[in-house]
């Protein structure tokens, strides 16, 4: 089946590090992206005449939800077409078409072993979706661990938020746990 196109609006954006934004894009008309946590979906964005050196496939890094918001996490490389883009003209109310979702790393449920991440950079956007979706909708799960390389401590992406995660998580006695260790 061919992948569908939606439209959407960029709702919000905000740093999460000196090289990297979040941004939120809601669908216009309102319409529920129905995707799996881990996956991914592909903008077709101003940045050339030619079709397919437009397209640029971005990780989903919130929680398959009943809302029509999708979340994104994306770092500034430089000289890069549609970084330049999302980073100079991107603004609230900028309309991006995408397509998708897909992708097949996604977990398989219910989640019966511990469950270990490994990544640096936005390469953390699919482990926070997935991480998410676990906390926000309740699922079963054992323990998960999450170890994320970088240079700087400020480029620890989701720092604060997996951490109040962490912090919920333990005062509601749930058995997740996030710990940060430097190593
Ligand atoms: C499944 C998937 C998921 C992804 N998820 C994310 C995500 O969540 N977040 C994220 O930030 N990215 C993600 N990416 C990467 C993303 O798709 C883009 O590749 C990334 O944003 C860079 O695109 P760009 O157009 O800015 O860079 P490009 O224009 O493609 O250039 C990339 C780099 O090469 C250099 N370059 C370009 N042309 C030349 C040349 N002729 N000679 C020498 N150097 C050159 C540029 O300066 C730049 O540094 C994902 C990719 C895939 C495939």
């Amino acid at each position: 089946m061919p992948w569908k196109w939606y439209d959407s609006k960029v709702v919000k954006i905000a740093d999460e590090s000196p090289t990297t934004k979040r941004f939120w894009l809601e669908t216009v008309p309102e319409e529920k992206l129905d995707f799996k946590a881990g996956q991914f979906v592909t903008m077709d964005l101003p940045i050339s005449d030619k079709r397919l050196k437009r397209w640029r496939s971005y990780s989903i890094a919130n929680a398959p939800d009943e809302d029509n918001t999708l979340e994104f996490c994306i770092v500034n490389m430089n000289g890069g077409a549609a970084t330049e883009y999302f980073f100079n003209e991107v603004k609230e109310g900028t309309n991006i078409k995408f397509k998708g979702p897909d992708g097949n790393f996604t977990l398989k449920e219910p989640v019966e072993k511990d469950l270990v991440f490994i990544c640096t950079g936005t390469g953390v956007a699919p482990f926070r979706s997935m991480i998410w979706d676990l906390y926000e909708h309740k699922k079963s799960h054992k323990n998960i661990h999450l170890i994320f390389g970088t240079r700087h401590a400020d480029g620890i992406l989701y720092q604060k938020n997996l951490r109040n995660c962490n912090k919920k998580c333990q005062d509601s006695n749930t058995p997740s746990r996030f710990r940060g260790k430097k190593i």
